[in-house]
């Protein structure tokens, strides 16, 4: 499957040239993610939470959204893809990554071997920040408890923490993803991959070459740990 049809660059990365080992210093996988969780009580959970969330007035990005957009996908999901906000397309919508980015994300899940709806699609901030503006730290501190509660239920064995904005978000810590992105961190048990965010991509289409490195990581990583 092709990854990046769009791109030309596409042809010299093929699988056997670019991947590589998973960092050997790992921490355990998900050590203790939500194996006590059933999938029945995380739907349940996280149905009581989307609804929580859809009345949420939590930060001033209620008074000017359209829909909150909780994420979707698979409740006991092994991974987990983690943005930073909704954008127009998503606000309108309700759902997570539907715009240019997010039809990207769909081409990226699918050269992983995946389908949209085996992985879990969420956002640090679930309201769209006006004017696509990256979410204000006190927005991202508000909202943040309900992505933990998120990941909690769900019990990911990996994430994909995507973009600069999002990693600042998750980890407390000001990042440059060109300096991060490709390495692991730790967050709720579970291994957290740095890598770019797709609109990112879409703007710099020369970064998809470490984009696919860092999913291949990934993917090593989950064949490893079946
Ligand atoms: S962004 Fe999060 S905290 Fe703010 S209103 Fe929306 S759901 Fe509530």
């Amino acid at each position: 499957m092709k990854l990046f049809p769009e791109d030309p660059m596409e042809e010299v990365y093929g699988v056997a040239d670019i991947i590589k080992p998973a960092p050997a210093a790992q921490e355990a996988v998900c050590q203790e993610p939500s194996a006590a969780i059933s999938r029945e009580e995380a739907e349940k959970g996280l149905a009581l939470l989307k609804d929580k969330v859809s009345r949420c007035g939590g930060c001033r990005l209620a008074a000017t959204r359209t829909n909150t957009v909780f994420g979707e996908g698979n409740p006991k999901a092994r991974l987990m893809f983690i943005g930073e906000g909704p954008g127009a397309d998503e606000d309108a919508t309700g759902r997570p990554f539907v715009g240019k980015a997010g039809q990207l994300l769909t081409k990226m899940i699918a050269a992983m071997g995946l389908k949209r709806e085996e992985v879990y699609i969420a956002n640090i901030v679930k309201c769209r920040p006006p004017g696509n503006r990256n979410p204000d730290a006190d927005e991202a501190a508000s909202c943040i408890g309900y992505l933990k509660e998120q990941i909690r239920m769900i019990g990911p064995e990996f994430i994909i923490c995507l973009g600069s904005v999002a990693v600042t978000h998750l980890f407390g810590a000001s990042v440059k993803i060109t300096q991060v992105r490709g390495t692991w961190r730790s967050f709720q048990g579970c291994r957290v991959m740095l890598s770019y965010h797709p609109a990112f991509l879409l703007r710099s289409p020369e970064r998809k070459k470490e984009a696919w490195i860092d999913l291949q990581m990934v993917m090593k990583a989950m064949e490893e740990n079946k």
